[in-house]
């Protein structure tokens, strides 16, 4: 296989597993349902490379389970909780119906 191919290849199952992890964390803001302006948001609120940038074998790593789907601005208002009134994901899950 060529070089040129080898690489198409590899960054088209990037794309697939990606796409996969996802799917699996949620379609839409686990908040308000919005599917608009998504983001996946680290539980424990740790800062993290944005799964785009993952390289493959760095999202096969990656537990889908410690991260939660959000859009845009629910993910700004749990970083706001978080970091102002010292809630824990735990926490703030329980406002979820
Ligand atoms: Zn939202």
């Amino acid at each position: 296989m060529s070089r040129q191919k080898a690489g198409k290849k590899y960054r088209k199952k990037t794309m697939a597993e990606r796409q996969k992890f996802y799917q699996k964390v949620g379609k839409s803001c686990v908040f308000c349902d919005s599917e608009k302006t998504l983001s996946c948001h680290r539980k424990d609120g740790g800062s993290h490379m944005r799964i785009a940038k993952l390289t493959l074998r760095q999202i096969q790593k990656e537990n889908q389970k410690d991260y939660a789907r959000l859009c845009f601005r629910c993910h700004f208002g749990v970083h706001w909780v978080m970091k102002y009134l010292y809630l824990t994901w735990d926490e703030i899950e329980e406002f979820i119906e």
